[in-house]
């Protein structure tokens, strides 16, 4: 993005890739439908960046979510807004957008050098490549903008490597650490092997001493612990507890829509001769994996109607981890706010620009990762072509 606005601005770009080909996150995330921003007003949106947001408002606001969308319809792919109110492009994939992208880029004159690896500074400054065959190149540019990613699917290309380079060179950079991912849960063998895979539907999750809104959605039981949307959506403050005190609670709520009075009605239908299970089953609605999970998480179910309900509404599951950062969707930390300007111009480097995933800020899913990798690029670039200007 950032090489769009310099290439249509005149300047000659040229972008440095160290895997064989551009975009591999951004086909990743084409796999699960690519979900571009959010509809919501800007200051829902905003709201998303949390404590984060003064550092990256100004950024988002000057290329909004209907600036993304124009920016899509710009290369022949219409965005539409799914139930949610996420964006998605027509296709939902990144397949046809990222080639219509890159033969824009090539249109602009943008220069490609794939299998190139960025590693660091040369002693005089300037920047230094190794090719893949092993030469090693070094480059002066005018402007340089770092946008490397997190360490999240390192197989993608953005494999964290950058952090030594920055921190060698006395820039600060927070601990990239897991975002939008997993958490790791002690199941008992028998749970695993019977339950991996099955979803748990329509559950709201919350966290055990933490001021945020329960999320609904479906969770999904893993071999090592839980995944899928409403755990993504706690899992920051899931990390940061685990973090503090070695362990966190996560509160699953099994039957959302029923409050624990009308749950203790329902138990109290049991039939003398039903079993727990199957009451849950019959009377509650709960799935299989449900009553399993419930079973797993409280062994010894208590015999009061009022209690189970009780349990039902926040099944206590002690998180011991967040999953590890390789299979994360996102990395919270980066090079940090005090470091750059507000062009995310590196203070220490000036002229060498800092953007997406690299700076120290995290966000939900539902479009607001895209979202900020692409304005803080925007403004970077815009940036950049302002300090040019100036010298
Ligand atoms: C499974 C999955 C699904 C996702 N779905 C969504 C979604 O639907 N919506 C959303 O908003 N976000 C989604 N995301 C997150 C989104 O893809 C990222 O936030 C975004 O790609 C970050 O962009 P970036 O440019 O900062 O870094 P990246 O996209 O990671 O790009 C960094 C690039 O730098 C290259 N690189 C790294 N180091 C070097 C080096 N030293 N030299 C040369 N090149 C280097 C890498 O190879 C890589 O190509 C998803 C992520 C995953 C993993």
């Amino acid at each position: 993005m950032a090489a769009q606005v310099l290439a249509g601005a005149g300047v000659r770009v040229t972008v440095v890739e160290h895997r064989p080909s551009v975009g591999r996150k951004f086909l990743l995330a084409g796999r699960s439908g690519l979900n571009l921003t959010h509809s919501e007003p800007i200051d829902d949106m905003l709201a998303r960046y949390g404590d984060r947001r003064r550092y990256v408002e100004h950024a988002v606001r000057a290329f909004d979510a209907s600036s993304l969308r124009a920016w899509a319809a710009d290369l022949g792919e219409p965005t539409y807004v799914g139930t949610s109110g996420r964006v998605f492009p027509r296709s939902s994939r990144a397949t046809s957008l990222l080639r219509s992208w890159l033969r824009r880029l090539d249109e602009l004159g943008v220069e490609w050098w794939t299998r190139t690896i960025w590693t660091g500074w040369a002693a005089d400054g300037a920047l230094r490549f190794e090719r893949g065959d092993g030469e090693v190149v070094t480059v002066r540019p005018d402007i340089t903008v770092l946008a490397l990613g997190g360490a999240s699917w390192p197989r993608t290309g953005s494999d964290g490597s950058w952090v030594a380079l920055l921190r060698g060179v006395g820039v600060e950079v927070a601990d990239l650490l897991p975002a939008n991912c997993g958490v790791m849960v002690d199941w008992r063998d028998e749970f695993v092997e019977r339950h991996a895979g099955s979803p748990l539907k329509n559950v709201a999750v919350r966290v055990d001493g933490a001021a945020l809104p329960a999320v609904r959605g479906d969770a999904v039981v893993t071999r090592l612990g839980l995944e899928g949307g409403p755990v993504y959506a706690v899992s920051a403050a899931l990390r940061d507890m685990v973090v503090r005190d070695g362990t966190a609670t996560l509160l699953v709520d099994l039957q959302p829509d029923l409050s624990v009075d009308r749950l203790t009605d329902r138990l109290r239908r049991r039939r003398p001769k039903d079993s727990w299970s199957s009451t849950l089953k019959r009377t509650v609605g709960l799935s299989p994996a449900a009553v399993a999970f419930v079973r797993e998480v409280v062994p010894s179910l208590p015999g009061d109607a009022v209690e189970l309900a009780t349990v039902l509404k926040a099944v206590p599951v002690i998180v011991t981890a967040v999953a590890p950062i390789d299979r994360a969707i996102s990395s919270a930390g980066g090079v940090v706010f005090s470091e750059v300007d507000d062009a995310f111009m590196l203070r220490r480097r000036p002229g060498t620009f800092v953007v997406g995933e690299m700076l120290d800020w995290e966000a939900p899913t539902g479009g607001y990762l895209l979202q900020g990798t692409f304005s803080t690029a925007v403004a970077a670039a815009r940036g950049a072509l302002r300090w040019r200007q100036e010298r």
